[in-house]
């Protein structure tokens, strides 16, 4: 991809927007978010899986602004829950829930679960649809880190489940781990660089 043409990020979370930003700062794009551009973009997150949630919202993004769109879903899958709260993640203890009533329904779900059977894993899905009247195609990458939840939610950084999920080898949560080792490591990089990959490629 060349000649600083435009690509709208079709996300309103801010925490989710920079990561993508500094994971996409390779491409030869200018990347510009929904708020830019002054728009919203209503829809309605109904997909069966991440790929299906990310491209619902890139269509109606680059749809509504003529432009090339960027969107990515993701979720944490617990094993013990047979892979719950999955594409539910943001709204696993309801519609409008925050991030703490969300780790707290988490833990308590995982009260009676010993150590050794809170294997957990983040998923995201990254795509990128063409802007109307382009011939490119969309393309869809997906991303995998896996963990384990821990018993208590510890350190400050990042958002959501982040102070529950315990990283192997390192022992503590990707909150205490800290941003940078999170941008080279989780879910979002490994989709966001397979895609930055293909749209390097596009001419
Ligand atoms: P999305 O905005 O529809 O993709 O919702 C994703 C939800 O999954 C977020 O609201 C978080 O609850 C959770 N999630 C996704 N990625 C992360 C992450 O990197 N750290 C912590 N929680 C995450």
């Amino acid at each position: 991809m060349s000649g600083q043409k435009s690509v709208v990020l079709a996300t309103a979370n801010t925490h989710k927007a920079q990561e993508i930003r500094e994971l996409l700062s390779e491409v030869d794009a200018r990347l510009v978010s929904l708020k830019d551009l002054g728009l919203e973009v209503d829809v309605v997150e109904d997909g069966a899986t991440y790929v299906e949630n990310a491209l619902i919202k890139a269509r109606a993004t680059a749809a509504s602004t003529g432009l090339a769109a960027i969107a990515d879903d993701s979720g944490i899958e617990v094993d013990a829950l047979e892979g719950r709260p999955g594409i539910r993640s943001a709204r696993f203890a309801g519609e409008g829930a925050t991030d703490a009533e969300n780790n707290a329904l988490l833990l308590k779900m995982l009260e009676q679960v010993p150590k050794g059977e809170r294997t957990a894993r983040f998923m995201c899905a990254a795509v990128y649809v063409p802007g109307t009247d382009c011939p490119e195609e969309e393309i869809v990458c997906l991303g995998e880190w896996p963990g384990r939840i821990g018993f208590v939610p510890q350190g400050e950084s990042g958002f959501g489940y982040d102070p529950l999920f315990i990283i192997p080898g390192e022992g503590i949560t990707v909150a205490e781990l800290g941003p940078e080792y999170k941008q080279r490591h989780s879910h979002r990089f490994q989709a966001f660089t397979a895609l930055a990959d293909h749209l390097k490629a596009l001419r």
